[in-house]
């Protein structure tokens, strides 16, 4: 390719893809690479995300959802219902619609941007020169103004459980189940695990987690991964903690699965299917040649400072290739930060205010620092805590299981974390994710008009529960 781009973006994940149409936005000549191929073997952007992650996941859990509402949550409501079946190839079906629709709506995004699209592998070499290894094989060298990194990450295997995506499956294995297994295992009750094991139990499966750790949900507040792992427990999820997978047999159709509690003891239990759900990491395979001048610290990810330039000068880095959390808006507006510097613009993030979100039923989200956090700091706080047994609008809608909880400093009362169990807990979370982007005390959104009745006087609520004025529940007598 003769072509000089002033920006080429080697990855089109939800970090790449956003970074290649900023940058093209504001003026700068882009081409993004991307290897990921669909089953027909034509390429397709969008990256885990939008391919094995995310969005799948989303609509495997929203289908699921409505089987097990449809089969078991609506009698209260006076609905009778039978003969409630799930077709699973009817399922997997829709998400691959949606996928395609998704995926390909990237590709039209390019195009309207004027993005450039290039299909095959990208390898960064010196001096801003980028290698293409199209779909076909054949090999150019791309000029580059500025290159930016974005391949992403890729499941952690481990050997204990080798992934042979028939008995034993990783995440993405996971979203293809053909029939629901009888009895499923899941090694790691982290976010991944919890989804995919939420979907599978829905549908049918006797479901077991087994988690290494003796905490649940280990960075989240105490207080919220207590209340969740209580309502997932009385959903059916049989969460094992402190129980470490130490090998696997396969055994005809089934998975003999040895884990070693943290007590000592070494069990036994039998699946039709597991998945390995032990987290993930930076994916740079055949990324980057030996004289790139691009770092990798120990743990796989590209070093970047925090406007995700990395020490080769032009080249950046962004998404799950680099620290932080694994999250598909963080990557994303990491990709916008750079496509404006780039731009010449003083573009910069706010990595204290990420949220993060379990799309269980119900969902958990948090936002900010966890009450531990701020206690370890040692900071002066106030707590306001609301559950939704006592909103009017969980109640008509049967779904009150779980709590908001927001955290305030005690002096300012600035709002230094929000965290919920509950229904809406993701879109809820990110009000208040708006209020602390702008600086907001607990008595602002306090004195904010909530529309009645709604699930986010349920935010309302435990924000004037943090200076002991909320209505709806009795003050916790003040700290
Ligand atoms: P990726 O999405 O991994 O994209 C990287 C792209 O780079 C890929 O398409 C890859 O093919 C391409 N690539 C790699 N190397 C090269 C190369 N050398 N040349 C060309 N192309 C290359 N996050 C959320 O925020 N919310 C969720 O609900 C959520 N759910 C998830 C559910 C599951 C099951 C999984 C697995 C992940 C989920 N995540 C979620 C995490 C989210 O998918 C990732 O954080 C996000 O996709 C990272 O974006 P990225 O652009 O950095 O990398
Ligand atoms: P996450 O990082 O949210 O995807 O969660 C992955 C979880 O897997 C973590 O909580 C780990 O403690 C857990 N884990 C990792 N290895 C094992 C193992 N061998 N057995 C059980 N759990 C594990």
């Amino acid at each position: 390719m003769s072509d000089k781009f002033d920006v080429v973006v080697i990855g089109s994940g939800p970090a790449g893809y956003v970074a290649a149409i900023r940058a093209a936005q504001l003026g700068l000549k882009t081409a993004c690479i991307e290897k990921w191929k669909n089953s027909d073997g034509k390429g397709v952007n969008g990256g885990t995300c939008l391919n094995v992650g995310c969005i799948p996941s989303k609509a495997l859990l929203d289908s699921s959802f409505k089987y097990h509402e449809a089969a078991e949550e609506l009698a209260i409501h006076g609905i009778s219902t039978s003969g409630v079946a799930i077709d699973i190839p009817a399922m997997l079906d829709r998400k691959n619609k949606i996928i395609n629709q998704l995926t390909g709506g990237i590709a039209g995004l390019f195009k309207a941007n004027g993005v450039t699209a290039l299909y095959g592998t990208g390898k960064l070499l010196a001096g801003k020169k980028v290698e293409l290894t199209d779909n076909e094989g054949a090999v150019s060298v791309i000029d580059a103004e500025n290159v930016i990194l974005a391949s992403g990450s890729q499941p952690i295997a481990i050997p204990v459980a080798p992934v042979d995506n028939d008995l034993i499956l990783d995440s993405t294995g996971a979203l293809e189940i053909g029939e629901v297994p009888e009895r499923l295992g899941v090694i790691g009750a982290g976010v991944i695990g919890l989804e995919l094991g939420s979907v599978w139990g829905r549908l049918g499966s006797k479901v077991v987690l087994l988690e290494a750790l003796d905490d649940f949900l280990a960075i989240m507040d105490k207080a919220i991964a207590k209340e969740s792992k209580k309502i997932f427990t009385k959903q059916g999820l049989d969460i094992r903690l402190g129980a470490r997978v130490t090998g696997t047999e396969v055994k005809g159709r089934e998975v003999e699965v040895t884990y070693k509690t943290s007590a000592g003891d070494e069990l036994k239990e039998t699946f039709d299917k597991l998945i390995v759900c032990v987290g993930r990491r930076p994916f740079t395979e055949g990324l980057l040649s030996a004289d790139s001048g691009v770092d990798v610290d120990e743990r796989g990810s590209v070093f970047v400072n925090e406007f995700c330039a990395t020490n080769a000068p032009g080249v950046y880095a962004v998404g799950d290739l680099v620290r932080g959390p694994m999250l598909a808006h963080k990557g994303s507006e990491e990709g916008v930060m750079v496509a404006e510097r780039i731009a010449g613009h003083k573009a910069q993030m706010n990595y204290d205010i990420v949220p993060n979100v379990i799309y269980t039923h119900p969902e958990v989200a948090s936002v900010g620092q966890t009450e531990e956090e701020v206690k370890a700091a040692g900071e002066r706080y106030n707590v306001g805590v609301f559950p939704f047994a006592a909103s009017g609008r969980a109640m008509a809608a049967n779904d009150t299981d779980g709590m908001v909880k927001i955290i305030a400093h005690a002096d300012t009362d600035r709002i230094l974390g929000c965290h919920i169990v509950g229904p809406s807990a993701a879109d809820l979370t990110q009000q208040v994710a708006i209020a602390m982007e702008f600086g907001s005390s607990a008595e602002d959104l306090g004195m904010t008009v909530f529309g009645h009745p709604t699930l986010s006087e349920a935010v309302h609520e435990a924000a004037l529960a943090v200076n002991g004025s909320a209505i709806h529940i009795a003050n916790r007598k003040r700290r």
